[in-house]
């Protein structure tokens, strides 16, 4: 265990469905960062207390000090860097566009002229889309919910949705009727985050712990259970 933070309560915010990351399994909550906070805290000592608020909700209760850390499938950016601190990368990941399955007409984004796309607010899918709304000509709306979104491609109100790709294929492969039609496009990997200069033992804690979990197997033990083929 780690001194500093045995013993202690840590209140962490995340996201609401972000499968495989964190997601509700009969009513609990689950997923890899669910997994990976949950078993680091253990291996540490300390203890944490889970606040599913939403990314964008999770983000501003860090940075009004209403919880101590945020572990979303939060994408490490330079832009974050400035106002707040990262664990080690524990996941890569990056943006891909998905529509309807049935969708014959968007291949592509020289498709999305005229259209609304669906992005989560705050995300880095929704500054991807964004900065290239204007070239392709449509128009990116806000959403909070990864759920939200993908259902209103389904009901045609948004032609296509920009979202992280391992959670986009995750849900592809359960069936929620998307699928994806362009290239990854790199992103920042995920850490867990504080508020800069705070919580500091919190972060060495967690950052501790994910280097024992992944010398002792814990880590690939957790990405199996979610990600492993089932074939
Ligand atoms: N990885 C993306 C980001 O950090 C999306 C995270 C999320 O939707 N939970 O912006």
């Amino acid at each position: 265990g780690n001194e500093s933070v045995d013993g202690q309560t840590y209140v962490v915010g995340t996201d609401t469905t972000f499968a495989p990351f964190e997601f509700r399994k009969d009513g609990k909550l689950t997923g890899i960062d669910m997994d990976l906070l949950n078993t680091i805290a253990k291996d540490q000592g300390f203890n944490v207390e889970i606040r599913s608020l939403g990314f964008s909700a999770a983000l501003q209760a860090l940075s009004s000090n209403q919880v101590d850390g945020v572990i979303a499938g939060m994408s490490i950016t330079d832009e974050r860097k400035e106002i707040y601190d990262f664990s080690e990368p524990y996941f890569e990941s990056g943006i891909q566009m998905a529509v309807d399955r049935d969708d014959e007409a968007v291949k592509g984004y020289e498709d999305l002229k005229g259209k609304t796309v669906v992005a989560k607010t705050g995300s880095e899918g929704e500054t991807y889309a964004k900065s290239i709304a204007n070239e392709y000509g449509f128009k990116v709306k806000s959403l909070d919910q990864s759920a939200t979104m993908y259902e209103s491609v389904k009901a045609g109100s948004a032609v296509a949705v920009f979202d992280d790709y391992p959670v986009l294929a995750y849900g592809i492969a359960q069936n929620n009727g998307l699928k994806t039609v362009t290239d990854k496009v790199p992103g920042g990997s995920y850490g867990f985050a504080v508020n800069k200069g705070e919580n500091t033992a919190l972060l060495a804690a967690f950052n501790d712990g994910l280097a024992e979990l992944k010398a002792n197997g814990e880590y690939d033990k957790i990405l199996n259970t979610y990600l492993a083929d089932p074939s």
